[in-house]
């Protein structure tokens, strides 16, 4: 099937001082896939997406987003991605009905707040304030906060760390929805189960290098083809499936 590619990353470096933490990494990321970035800390993820989304300065290379050249036209990649805030970002003070029509204001999108929190489970929550909100809320929040400015990529750095299984999987279907809606999802993420379940492709990331970059499929295939084994034999469930079959997949923080 012929792709589209909706960002380019041509020979990226990242230097700060005597470090190079971005050693002249290249890749593609097609529109309206989601697309893993993984690898240990300190590899260089987080350097190379806050490039992409104009909030750190590359030392060299060349990066489009969707046409735009992130020298030449940085306001206009803006206004087509869509960024998690950290926690700190929201407001203390303002329920969630209010902080989507902040953000509403400052993008001049108008917004059904009642909608977009319907469709992260939130309609409940109208009322609470951030901070009174579970992890998975607080997630599934600022997920939906990312959408306000109608983005054609979002950029969802550790989404589910910290959530417990049946969140963690809630969120897995709540990013699978906003990608069957037509948006590019550029995640990084430590599960490999995660990044199994849902990209379409990864980027293995060490050492501010790309070391493997395809499908978690032609991955493990390759693996498995050079000779790996695992070492214990592997049986038909996990531990997480015996919790998930005790303790059932209904979400607990409603
Ligand atoms: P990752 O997201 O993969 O954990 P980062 O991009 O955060 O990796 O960091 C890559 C490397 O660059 C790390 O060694 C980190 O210590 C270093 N680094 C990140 N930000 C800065 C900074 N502002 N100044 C100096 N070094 C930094």
């Amino acid at each position: 099937m012929e792709r589209h590619t909706i960002i380019t990353v041509k020979d990226l470096v990242k230097q700060y001082g005597d470090f190079t933490a971005v050693k002249g990494i290249s890749f593609e990321v097609y529109e309206n896939e989601i697309f893993g970035l993984l690898g240990p800390n300190g590899a260089g993820k987080s350097t190379t997406l806050e490039i992409i989304e104009t909030l750190r300065e590359k030392t060299s290379g060349h990066v489009t987003v969707d046409g735009f050249d992130l020298d030449k036209a940085p306001d206009n990649i803006k206004k087509i991605i869509g960024v998690q805030l950290q926690s700190a970002g929201y407001y203390p003070n303002l329920n969630l009905t209010e902080l989507i029509a902040l953000f509403s204001g400052l993008y001049n999108r108008p917004v059904d707040a009642k909608d977009l929190l319907a469709r992260f489970n939130l309609e409940d929550k109208a009322r609470a304030k951030f901070k009174e909100l579970s992890g998975g809320q607080k997630q599934r929040f600022s997920i939906a906060t990312t959408l306000i400015n109608r983005p054609k990529i979002i950029f969802l750095d550790e989404p589910t760390t910290g959530l417990d299984p049946q969140a963690r999987r809630n969120l897995w279907e709540l990013i699978q929805q906003v990608r069957a809606q037509g948006t590019t999802v550029v995640i990084t993420t430590h599960y490999m189960d995660e990044a199994e379940f849902l990209c379409d492709r990864c980027a293995i990331v060490d050492k501010g290098e790309i070391i493997a970059l395809d499908s978690p499929d032609v991955l493990i295939d390759k693996l498995v083809a050079g000779g790996f084994e695992r070492k214990k034999e592997v049986k038909k469930a996990n531990l997480e499936d015996v919790f998930l079959h005790l303790t059932g997949r209904e979400l607990r923080d409603q």
